[in-house]
């Protein structure tokens, strides 16, 4: 009875350790990573398109301010012009008006300049910020798409871990229980390998040879234990 315990621990061995492998498997499917990397890319280009936007707010903010004084400088010099154009004043208001036209024709100049400038930059950002736009929407894309790929993959791998789960209650079923909490406390610290089987003397769990004597010594333990690691030994 109780030999035949020890060998479906074995088995009960053989499917959590299927099912360590799975679970593994399910944190290291390839897709996983590139999401991650496409996630920490999708990151820092909505960081810099952020950035731009918010430079190409500020840059259109001062188009609009430069264009209303650029504007506001024409209607004066328009009315001065006309007003000097009209003539009727005197000698002195008329040098005055002469120089006020002047004044602000250089006004006028350096304004065209500033909105010109504004407008030189605002075109290339504007661009920047479409090319960040669109490789946005690739890369959010791309994470949906690897977000359904990896949903996939791990709705078959919990398929998987469900069957096994099931096959080790009916293996796990006619195994003492105090031989399964020892088990289990085994895997635990002896990375998942709780029991060996006894091969040509050799312990299955830590590959180290025992003795004729040292055989005995293991077989004196309920259930035998490897002397050399302490796992359960199936002899
Ligand atoms: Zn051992």
């Amino acid at each position: 009875m109780e030999i035949t315990g020890l060998a479906d621990l074995l088995d009960l061995q053989d499917v959590d350790l299927a099912i360590d492998r799975l679970l593994h498997q399910r944190q290291t499917i390839p897709e996983l990573a590139a999401f991650q990397e496409i996630t920490a890319r999708l990151e820092l280009v909505e960081a810099e398109h952020d950035r731009l936007s918010t430079e190409l707010r500020s840059l259109e903010r001062d188009a609009d301010k430069a264009e209303g004084e650029l504007e506001l400088i024409e209607i004066k010099l328009k009315e001065s012009e006309t007003r000097l154009y009209a003539g009727g004043m005197s000698g002195r208001e008329t040098e005055q008006k002469r120089l006020e036209v002047q004044s602000l024709r250089g006004q006028q100049g350096t304004m065209e300049e500033r909105v010109l400038g504004v407008l030189d930059r605002l075109d290339p950002l504007r661009e920047q910020v479409g090319i960040l736009t669109r490789d946005k929407e690739g890369l959010v894309e791309e994470a949906r798409r690897l977000e359904q790929l990896i949903s996939a993959a791990w709705q078959d791998i919990d398929g998987q871990i469900a069957r096994l789960e099931a096959a080790k209650m009916g293996i796990a079923a006619p195994i003492p229980s105090g031989l399964v909490k020892l088990y289990d406390q085994l895997r635990r610290t002896k990375e998942g390998i709780a029991v060996g089987r006894l091969d040509g003397g050799v312990c299955g769990g830590c590959h180290l040879a025992l003795s004729r004597p040292e055989q005995i010594e293991a077989a004196e333990w309920d259930p035998p234990r490897c002397i050399h690691c302490m796992r359960i030994l199936v002899l």
